[in-house]
């Protein structure tokens, strides 16, 4: 009787083991009051050490005080701009609530992997406030959260700001500027239709990234976004005159590409008191551009 239990002991152990290692999950167990982990099942998966190892190595954190204790455990285990996450979810264990959240973890000591924890807090056969934590590895799917969240950010075909992104900074720094002194400018392609149909779209292609390089060139300090097609943006912070504007706005006016001239409409408007919000100088801008387009290689500034 005892060899089946036994058995049946070892099977369920080997079909956990299989299930951790095909899911790259680890388990662990952390006595809270003693300050003592418990258990590692499969830490290999995540932090690529013999749990030995960790264990031995977080053995004497048990003797120190409960804040040291946290912060020898943070420095250990985790990225350090992950400490808030690891201070609230300590929090949460002191109340006894289950709880879930992401941090970075160490592996290896120097790389860092992206983890999920699920935390669920217990108290043992002494009374003792325990936690059973299970990590998984999130992190192919944290980077590609990363990688589609900076496309939408981001104009891919020219790398500057993609329209959502270039106002949320533009509303952000509306907010936060005592200073105040803002220009939007909002650009447009002279006859782009023609220049595609006449050689190409290949070659319209190059002409926008032209025109964005020129942008990077003339604005480099500011906010340079593409609204789509042949429409860019730019918001100017901290110059010291109107004049000054305008003087880079005359500079790209006109972007020499091999042979071509390519030539813009610009509309111009500029932030002037409190009231202003980032819509209204948009439709400021907006409308001086076109005003500008009707005579083309041009700019007009909103008053
Ligand atoms: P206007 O002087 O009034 O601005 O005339 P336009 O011909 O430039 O007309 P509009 O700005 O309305 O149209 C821009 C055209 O740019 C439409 C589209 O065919 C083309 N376009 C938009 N995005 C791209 C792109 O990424 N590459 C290329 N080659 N063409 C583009
Ligand atoms: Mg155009």
């Amino acid at each position: 009787m005892e060899k089946i239990y036994s058995n049946e002991l070892e099977q369920y152990k080997k079909r956990l083991k299989l299930v951790l290692d095909a899911t790259k999950i680890c388990i662990f167990e952390l006595n809270i009051d003693k300050q003592v982990y418990t258990y590692f099942e499969n830490a290999e998966a995540i932090f690529n050490i013999n749990p030995n190892k960790i264990l031995n190595d977080i053995k004497p954190f048990s003797t120190l005080c409960k804040n040291d204790f946290l912060n020898s455990i943070i420095n250990y285990f985790y990225h350090l701009d992950d400490r808030c996450i690891i201070e609230n979810s300590f929090d949460k264990i002191f109340k006894q609530i289950s709880h879930t959240y992401e941090a970075r973890l160490k592996s290896n000591n120097h790389n860092y992997v992206w983890c999920k924890f699920d935390i669920i807090p217990f108290k043992d056969a002494e009374n003792s406030l325990c936690i059973l934590g299970v990590i998984s590895n999130i992190d192919i799917l944290k980077k590609r959260l990363n990688e589609l969240a900076h496309k939408a950010e981001i104009d891919t075909f020219t790398g500057l700001y993609a329209k959502k992104r270039f106002e949320e900074i533009c509303l952000e720094k509306f907010a936060n500027n005592v200073n105040k002194a803002f220009a939007l400018i909002i650009f447009d392609i002279d006859d782009f239709k023609i220049i595609n149909d006449t050689y190409g779209h290949n070659m319209g292609d190059r002409i926008i990234l032209a025109v964005a390089e020129h942008n990077r060139n003339v604005f480099g300090n500011n906010i340079i976004g593409r609204f789509g097609g042949d429409e860019f943006v730019i918001l100017v912070s901290n110059f010291k005159s109107v004049d000054e504007v305008i003087n880079k706005v005359k500079s790209i006016l006109i972007t020499k590409f091999e042979n071509l001239i390519i030539t813009k409409s610009v509309g111009i408007s500029i932030y002037q008191n409190a009231d202003d919000n980032y819509e209204m100088l948009l439709k400021k801008a907006d409308r001086a551009l076109y005003e500008a387009k009707k005579e083309k290689n041009n700019y007009v500034l909103s008053v």
